[in-house]
């Protein structure tokens, strides 16, 4: 199918619909999609054709007669999530709907070398044939990279984390034959969770190191240079703590997941230790919160939109948001009531879903 053709995007539309509102009537698609009614009942039979939508019900509350719903079916396709951390590399193969059907993580340290991206294509042969779907409904791969990507010009511009400068791309595209979207970690991050909610919001994630993304209409801002969002080098306290990024005093230098590990084995053992209400833990939160309250309440006042906090950290957060919003007042008041700032909804495998979700939306073309 041409896929410039008025079919083929107004195809593409009904599946994005479908993929975020599930049990949707032919009046709500024609409706959303900005189609008239005959050219979406054209479309549902057609995608019903290809078996990719199927009849779920009735829609009860229209009064009068009863519409039916149609929902994507999930398993007409699979994104393959990769998520590059500092010392492993997570494997998720997610359905339409980003449910997680494998999963795999292997203790590796990244290297800018061959054998490394050779042994990274063989996993993935690895995981798809493991997940034992069809080779072809496997539409796209996306990895979460943390670094700065220029994806017109194929670039890594720079990833401090592993100390690169313009590394081409076309390293990983050697490596994977399957389609394929490289996208900056905090990015993914967000990625999986605008799958759950529908309103801009700016995205914290805190993680090994601190980054954010911001989506606004559903839609990334990159920024003039591929860098919105990028809070890990806001600075919070002038001439403060050494950052990795050169600088001094970066809220990454404060809010990193590795200052709630110093001293404690992992995040879990940090927040068992919390939980169990260790003075030192405390301690260490007390701090760690009140400099959050700075960043998030400085952003708020920038975006003046809903802030997720996530990664790692914020995957743990949900106890502690209400005594984050009490320090939140103290800077922030212009609001009356802090209830723009939430944990996370997306929990578990963040980067490597949002990879595979941000791989599902590049390449859902294939689909048809
Ligand atoms: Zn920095």
């Amino acid at each position: 199918m041409d896929m410039n053709s008025l079919k083929a995007q107004n195809l593409l539309k009904i599946i994005s619909l479908l993929r975020n509102h599930p049990d949707i009537t032919r009046q709500e698609l024609a409706r959303e999609a900005g189609i008239s009614m005959p050219t979406a009942l054209h479309m549902i039979e057609e995608l019903s054709r290809k078996n990719l939508i199927t009849e779920t019900g009735e829609n009860a509350s229209t009064g009068g007669r009863r519409a039916k719903t149609f929902s994507l079916n999930p398993e007409s396709g699979y994104g393959v999530g990769i998520q590059i951390a500092r010392k492993y590399v997570e494997f998720v193969l997610v359905n339409l709907r980003g449910e997680v059907k494998e999963k795999v993580r292997y203790e590796t340290s990244f290297s800018d070398q061959p054998a490394w991206y050779r042994k990274l294509g063989a996993k993935l042969i690895d995981l798809i044939s493991q997940a034992d779907v069809e080779e072809e409904k496997v539409i796209g791969v996306g990895i979460s990279f943390p670094g700065i990507i220029d994806l017109e010009n194929s670039l890594i511009l720079h990833s401090h984390v592993f100390s690169l400068q313009n590394v081409s791309l076309d390293r990983f595209y050697k490596c994977i034959s399957y389609p394929l979207v490289i996208v900056n970690d905090a990015n993914c991050a967000c990625y999986a969770e605008q799958s759950q909610r529908e309103e801009d919001f700016l995205y914290i994630s805190l993680n090994e190191s601190v980054g954010g993304a911001i989506m606004t209409e559903n839609t990334l801002y990159t920024g003039k240079h591929w860098q919105a969002g990028e809070v890990g080098h806001v600075v919070l306290y002038p001439k403060g703590k050494s950052c990795y990024c050169g600088k001094e005093g970066c809220s990454d230098a404060y809010l990193s997941a590795g200052v709630l590990c110093e001293g404690h084995e992992d995040l879990d053992d940090f927040f068992a230790h919390l939980e169990k209400k260790d003075p030192q833990a405390i301690q260490i939160w007390d701090t760690y919160l009140n400099d959050l309250a700075i960043l998030v309440s400085n952003m708020r006042m920038l975006l003046d939109m809903d802030i997720v906090v996530g990664g790692d950290v914020g995957a743990r957060m949900d106890a502690y948001v209400e005594d984050l919003a009490e320090r939140i007042e103290e800077y922030d008041l212009f609001s009356r009531n802090v209830d723009y700032v939430r944990a996370c909804r997306c929990k578990e495998n963040i980067f490597s879903v949002g990879a595979a979700l941000s791989a599902i939306d590049h390449f859902e073309y294939r689909l048809l």
